[in-house]
């Protein structure tokens, strides 16, 4: 399964999946159908599916022009209103490309219905605006409670897992969490790496569990309280 980024907007990844052995192409959360549709024709690949993690336009906007371009099914949250959706998903739910298989767990917060896809045996996860490096997505529907349960699951994965995010938010997310935790030389090394990457100009995704576990202060905190607490801190920070 090879998997790779498409920017989208000013901060977005649009991922584009393509299984070698059976040659199907799927996308997760195309906000944008521009860039997707001319990254898979450059490739040669084409877009059977689009999976969307949830509702927001900067995921699904592009669903439509897509399916109309490519006539890809298209799968989502079932408890959320998707563009065009054939496949409604829910908790223990599947999806395939190829011979992969990826389950559907429910890890609502940023959204009620927001969804992620683990792919077990690859060790690959698209986790949309839940979780990000260093950082997790904003409260807009759940609970802090809801959103601290939905990062554990995430980090229960084994520590080689890679995460896919949906934004490039990891260099202010770093700046946050350094302070959060200034003992932490994890963290700060992290930062430092970081800030090289994005000084290029150059993608700080996928991260990994083990990464997240390290220097993600967001699920090192031990209680959905603290949690909360360091969101809303976030919530008015300035990098
Ligand atoms: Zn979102």
């Amino acid at each position: 399964m090879e998997i790779v980024p498409v920017p989208a907007f000013s901060d977005n990844y649009i991922w584009l999946v393509h299984d070698q052995a059976s040659g199907e192409t799927a996308l997760v959360d195309p906000g944008d159908a521009a860039p997707a549709l001319a990254e898979a024709e450059r490739r040669g690949w084409t877009i059977r599916q689009v999976w969307n993690t949830h509702w927001h336009p900067d995921h699904t906007g592009g669903n439509l022009r897509i399916k109309e371009a490519t006539g890809a099914r298209i799968s989502g949250p079932a408890s959320e209103t998707i563009p065009g959706v054939d496949v409604p998903l829910g908790e223990g739910d599947e999806v395939r490309i190829g011979e992969h298989v990826g389950r559907v767990i429910a890890v609502p917060g940023h959204t009620l219905g927001h969804i992620a896809l683990v792919f077990d045996a690859e060790r690959v996860a698209f986790v949309g605006d839940t979780l990000f490096a260093m950082g997790c997505g904003r409260l807009f529907e759940g609970t802090p409670e809801q959103m601290y349960e939905s990062l554990q699951r995430i980090v229960a994965l084994p520590d080689e897992t890679r995460l896919y995010c949906a934004h490039e938010y990891t260099l202010s997310n770093a700046r946050f969490v350094a302070q959060a935790e200034p003992a932490n030389s994890a963290i700060a090394e992290r930062l430092k790496q970081v800030e090289r990457l994005r000084a290029g100009g150059e993608i700080t995704l996928p991260t990994t569990v083990g990464e997240e576990r390290e220097t993600n202060s967001f699920v090192r905190v031990s209680t959905w309280q603290q949690f909360a607490e360091l969101r809303t801190a976030k919530d008015s920070f300035r990098s």
